[in-house]
């Protein structure tokens, strides 16, 4: 883990080695490598500044040990600051007890992985023994209606859908008022998304919220958008107050800097991460395994 950083800190801190404390100007060139590190894992820069600072008065004054040698040190100790500010875990779907309906709401941008996401939590549930009911409220991308009945199929899971019905609104409370009806004890509103954040979209949202007065509402993001993806979470986070968030597309490349980003800006932790196209390809979030990742 964290091989290059740790070669690059090593030489940067060689004059270190063995004895000492930790100060500011001797640690300078490697903390530069960090906080390269995290904005090369595309963490956002206000982000990094902040945590730089940080890790930096953590670590200034602490003695070099004598098991470690410096870069190891500083590694650890941005590695366990890195877990500190993602976590406490929390994967709590906060479900309800036999008998009683839970609402999960679910909303992100277009194109976020949001309906895939709502098939994958379903089948997580369905796993677990609950009996869940996917509702197709995204109107605004005609073929969503049908990629989560597709969806449906393949999990056998009921898919409530109204054709014709304009408003996203009387779709989602229908459903809530005839899950029980239907034989499922947890519903996922699966809502629509655009392809920006805009007033309608927010408001729409805010009454599906009122209405169907969801247990959880989770944000589904791309964890390869970067800066994009602190940004919409801001904005569905200050709308809603959501309550977790899924991450979306961390099978590529992405090195992970969105996750410790929409964490630090919204306070709301990641749940589950989602690492493939395929619906079993959802994961419970673990703070240790990315920080590791976006180390590098
Ligand atoms: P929505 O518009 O937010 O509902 O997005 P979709 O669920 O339709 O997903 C958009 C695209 O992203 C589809 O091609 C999905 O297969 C893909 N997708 C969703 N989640 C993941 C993921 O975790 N990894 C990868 N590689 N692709 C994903």
């Amino acid at each position: 883990m964290f091989e290059n950083l740790q070669d690059g800190l090593s030489s940067a801190l060689k004059s270190l080695s063995g004895k000492g404390k930790l100060s500011e100007s001797n640690m300078r060139d490697g903390l530069k490598l960090v906080e390269r590190s995290l904005l090369e894992a595309d963490v956002s820069y206000e982000v990094v500044r902040t945590f730089m600072k940080n890790v930096t008065e953590v670590a200034v004054g602490e003695k070099v040990l004598k098991s470690l040698n410096p870069s190891q040190q500083i590694v650890g100790t941005v590695h366990q600051e890195l877990i500190n500010l993602m976590g406490p875990v929390d994967h709590s779907l906060h479900l309800k007890g036999p008998g009683e309906v839970t609402v999960l709401m679910m909303c992100g941008l277009q194109g976020s992985g949001k309906t895939t996401s709502c098939g994958k939590l379903g089948r997580m549930l369905k796993q677990r023994g609950r009996k869940p009911l996917l509702v197709a409220a995204d109107l605004q991308r005609p073929a969503a209606i049908d990629q989560l009945h597709v969806l449906g199929e393949q999990l056998d899971i009921p898919v409530y859908s109204e054709r014709g019905e304009q408003d996203p609104v009387k779709v989602c409370n229908n459903a809530v008022k005839q899950a029980k009806k239907l034989g499922a004890d947890t519903v996922i509103l699966d809502t629509a998304g655009r392809l920006h954040i805009d007033d309608e979209l927010m408001g729409q949202l805010e009454r599906i919220d009122k209405q169907c007065n969801p247990e959880q509402i989770y944000l589904v993001c791309d964890g390869m958008t970067g800066q994009d993806a602190v940004n919409s979470a801001q904005a569905f986070n200050q709308a809603l107050e959501i309550d977790g968030v899924i991450m979306t597309k961390l099978d590529g490349d992405a090195r992970g800097g969105a996750a410790l980003s929409v964490k630090q800006v919204t306070g709301v932790p990641i749940k589950f991460i989602g690492t493939g196209e395929h619906l079993d390809a959802l994961e419970e979030f673990h703070p240790d395994r990315m920080a590791g990742r976006i180390l590098g």
